[in-house]
């Protein structure tokens, strides 16, 4: 029997799907490439956001035209399983629970021992959120935090680095709430052939002096941080159930910035949030520019049953949403090239991952930032590129030899 898999989200969800996959392969399917013709397909969902929960829809529709058996599991089961039967009775709703840990595979791993597609392994350390931003369905789907124990990371990552792997991206639903991290952290970079260490997204109340410090140690710890604003207005932080203030959040940036002077910072804002007026959002943008983030990931605020924000006054129009959003973007593209200039003509590490369709090779410096490099490379290997140019999002340079 074949199985091909699908997954939509975050790098929890995609994570997960490698578990599945790996079940899978241990229990003697041969994995196949999602659109090829499969015996069965296994679709993971995510609902974080309309476009999501649509995009999950899309691919239930498309999976059950060429496959025999269609599994659908991930936030959406978690949300609505019933709504998902009455729509598509032909495919077979499986708990994210059962999938993981509660028999579904006879034979059965619970560790990564590869990572289908990518050249960096992100390494599921926590679950659950107890937060209950205003605005996101999350902590309703994924429950409370649970922290998975550090003897188990630390062999799976042990077990990748035999495989070859470099570059460990931890990642949670709250990253931040996992008790230890510091301790988890040193332990990890203790592992000889670990490369590089990267965290994928911490809540800014979470990032503790100790953990500056410690990022600060090592050159194994990527100087880069994805620290989520949302808004840069305190009136709609307090809205969206955020735990800071503009204030608190750019203290925060200048404390690490002391410590780690040539970290770059990433980070999520939302638009048209309920009661985001002209003044609200212009706030947002402005801060963009004064912090100096090398990307912004902007999303549109989508309403979610079940959150305090839905049901707020002063819904914003999808119409001024999308200006917005459209407004945000070049603005945060315009700070981006900005921040990627101040890197010409300096040397950076980068992690190949293969090549861009433009024929180059490509992949991500210390920094997270997008490289492109002018001569033919090995993948999976790091390299010291000395930049000359900016190209589009891309620093382009070539190897230092
Ligand atoms: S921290 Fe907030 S936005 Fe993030 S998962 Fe938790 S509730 Fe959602």
């Amino acid at each position: 029997m074949n199985v091909a898999l699908v997954t939509l989200g975050c790098k929890v969800n995609q994570y997960e799907s490698q578990i599945y996959r790996e079940n899978f392969k241990n229990n003697g399917f041969e994995i196949r490439d999602f659109g090829e013709s499969s015996d069965i397909v296994l679709i993971n969902t995510c609902v974080v956001t309309k476009r999501a929960e649509k995009e999950s829809r899309n691919l239930i529709h498309r999976s059950l035209r060429t496959s025999q058996k269609v599994i659908v599991t991930g936030c959406y089961v978690e949300k609505d399983n019933e709504t998902l039967k009455e729509k598509f009775p032909q495919i077979e709703v499986v708990k994210r629970e059962r999938l993981l840990n509660n028999g579904y595979f006879k034979k059965k791993v619970n560790k990564i021992h590869n990572f289908s597609g990518h050249t960096r392994a992100f390494i599921k350390i926590e679950d659950g959120c107890e937060k209950f931003c205003s605005y996101c369905i999350i902590p309703y789907l994924r429950g409370r935090v649970k922290n998975r124990s550090s003897k188990e990371v630390l062999e799976e990552i042990e077990g990748l680095v035999g495989n070859d792997y470099k570059e460990f991206v931890l990642t949670g639903v709250d990253l931040g709430a996992y008790e230890g991290l510091d301790n988890l952290l040193a332990e990890i970079e203790k592992i000889k052939e670990v490369k590089r260490i990267r965290l994928s997204s911490l809540e800014p109340k979470e990032i503790s002096s100790s953990l500056i410090d410690l990022l600060g140690s090592n050159q194994k710890f990527c100087p880069h941080l994805h620290i989520p604003l949302q808004s840069g207005d305190d009136r709609i932080l307090r809205l969206m159930n955020r735990d800071y203030s503009l204030k608190d959040y750019t203290a925060l940036i200048e404390k690490i910035r002391k410590k780690i002077p040539e970290i770059c910072f990433t980070t999520d804002v939302m638009v048209g949030f309920p009661g985001e007026d002209r003044e609200a959002f212009s706030n947002t943008v402005r801060t963009i520019k004064e912090i100096g983030f090398s990307k912004v990931h902007c999303f549109r605020y989508s309403a979610r049953e079940r959150t305090k924000a839905a049901k707020l006054a002063n819904q914003v129009k999808e119409e001024e949403k999308r200006e917005r959003a459209e407004a945000t973007r070049l603005s945060a593209e315009e700070v981006s090239r900005k921040i990627k200039r101040n890197f010409l003509r300096k040397t950076l590490s980068v992690l190949v991952e293969g090549k861009k369709r433009n024929g180059h090779f490509f992949g991500y410096s210390e920094h997270y930032l997008p490289v492109l490099i002018e001569e033919e490379v090995g993948v999976n290997q790091i390299i010291k590129v000395r930049i000359g140019n900016l190209k589009g999002d891309c620093l382009v340079g070539s190897i230092l030899c």
